[in-house]
């Protein structure tokens, strides 16, 4: 087998593809009308000499990052929540999206649609279910304005997942919120644990039964697990027990797996617990290996990251309940990273800020960066870029790359998919922003 990262390409080779490609890295001229040939240039695995790959990959990036033709935004209703996560990344505050906010929303994406063609918003929090008339009133918003531009509009929706009904999965279809993603951490015992209410009540088997929602529904659902040194044993459990209550071998209900981080100062008190990119690339295939037996989830195949996050592009924002303006999901609810309101709303007043012009600096191609000189810098664009451009948030104090789990589990990870030969999924990033 062979991978390429800047085309994604996988290619199995026979002893007569092996014997091919290693005549043409010795220099043989390649043959167009060949077929081992012509696979081996249209992956890329073999480039014509003067090809700059890096060149090239810079170019896609930054095409990607500066795209005016569509805009991606993250919402937060609300910052409230009902639940007291010991690992949460945010400072959580009563509140709620007013008026003027909401509208100030409508009156921006209103002026910026004649120019797109595309407007994806994440719901996002605290917990939005909390503020769900915002939703429903924004979202209908927003579809008026994209239906009236031509501007395709899609939503997804980051919840616990405890206080969904039927009502708001029928409003979640007729306001295209596509995506919901929701986290178990393992069975009842260690879910609940860590995943409890404020009160401090257990949440897992109010959350099972409201996965049942999904069935038959045109929304794809991501269950999320959060996985550290505490749980780690819980998640087979976990996959069983989903596998009982009947939510395997459906359409669109998948698990995946994500190590827990503590990227911001509210999560650094469980750093102890957390793994390493590298140690949690070991269990990763493991755990979608039982997943895929299950019928619960597919082994993953790395995806292209061109552009890089939300945080990174320059009309990218999460937009807190006052209008405050951060760049990232994880500094939610800190002031001191917020970049402007939208009340206030100017890009020029916005460059000056120096929060933001951190952010618009990060370079995954930056020579002093090892991910300059990557191979897998096609697939992970250096991974989260808070922890390059703001390293003063990590719990040492200092820059730590969040290198993809490929980097260490390809082997693995590809053997598995040629001994299934039946499709692979991207796997999501861990902060999907
Ligand atoms: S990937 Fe990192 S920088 Fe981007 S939104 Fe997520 S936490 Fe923030
Ligand atoms: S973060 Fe790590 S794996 Fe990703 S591009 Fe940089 S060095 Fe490579």
């Amino acid at each position: 087998m062979a991978y390429n990262s800047l085309s994604n390409g996988l290619a199995v080779l026979d002893e007569e593809g092996r014997a091919r490609y290693a005549a043409l890295v010795e220099g043989t001229q390649p043959q167009l009308d060949h077929p081992v040939d012509r696979g081996l240039l249209e992956g890329r695995f073999i480039i014509p000499e003067k090809f700059n790959e890096l060149a090239y990959l810079k170019t896609l990036h930054l095409r990607d990052r500066y795209a005016t033709d569509n805009w991606n935004l993250t919402i937060c209703p609300t910052i409230d929540c009902n639940f007291g996560c010991d690992y949460c990344f945010q400072l959580h505050q009563k509140s709620r999206m007013g008026q003027p906010v909401q509208a100030k929303l409508l009156e921006l994406f209103a002026q910026k649609a004649p120019h797109l063609s595309r407007f994806d918003v994440t719901w996002f929090g605290g917990e939005p279910a909390l503020a769900w008339d915002v939703v429903q009133k924004l979202s209908q918003g927003f579809l008026d304005i994209a239906r009236n531009h031509g501007v395709e509009y899609g939503a997804s929706l980051v919840t616990n997942g405890y206080l969904l009904d039927e009502e708001k999965v029928a409003d979640m279809i007729s306001h295209r919120i596509h995506l919901v993603q929701i986290t178990l951490d393992g069975d009842v015992a260690y879910h609940d644990q860590r995943r409890h209410l404020l009160s401090g009540e257990g949440t897992f088997e109010q959350i099972l039964a409201n996965l049942h929602l999904f069935r038959d529904q045109p929304i794809f659902v991501q269950i999320r697990i959060n996985v550290d040194a505490r749980n780690r044993e819980g998640v087979p459990v976990l996959l069983k027990r989903l596998a009982e209550e009947g939510l395997a071998h459906l359409e669109n209900i998948r698990v995946y797996f994500a190590p827990v981080t503590s990227t911001t100062p509210p999560s650094h008190g469980v750093n102890g617990f957390c793994f390493t990119p590298k140690d949690f690339a070991q269990l990763e295939p493991e755990y979608f290996s039982l997943a895929e037996s299950l019928g619960l989830g597919t082994i993953p195949y790395p995806s292209l990251q061109l552009g890089g996050c939300i945080a990174t592009r320059p009309e990218g924002f999460v937009v807190e309940p006052d209008g405050s303006l951060q760049k990232c999901w994880d500094t939610v609810g800190q002031p001191e990273y917020a970049v402007g309101n939208i009340l206030e709303y100017d890009p020029s007043r916005i460059a000056e800020n120096p929060i933001y012009q951190r952010w618009m600096s990060w370079d995954p191609f930056a020579k002093d960066l090892a991910c300059s000189s990557c191979s897998w810098l096609p697939t992970c664009m250096g991974g989260c870029p808070l922890r390059v451009a703001f390293p003063e948030t990590m719990p040492e104090g200092k820059l730590e790359l969040e290198c993809t789990t490929f980097k260490w589990n390809w082997k693995r990870t590809f053997t598995l998919l040629a001994e299934r030969a039946n499709g692979a999924e991207p796997i999501p990033r861990s902060c999907t922003g």
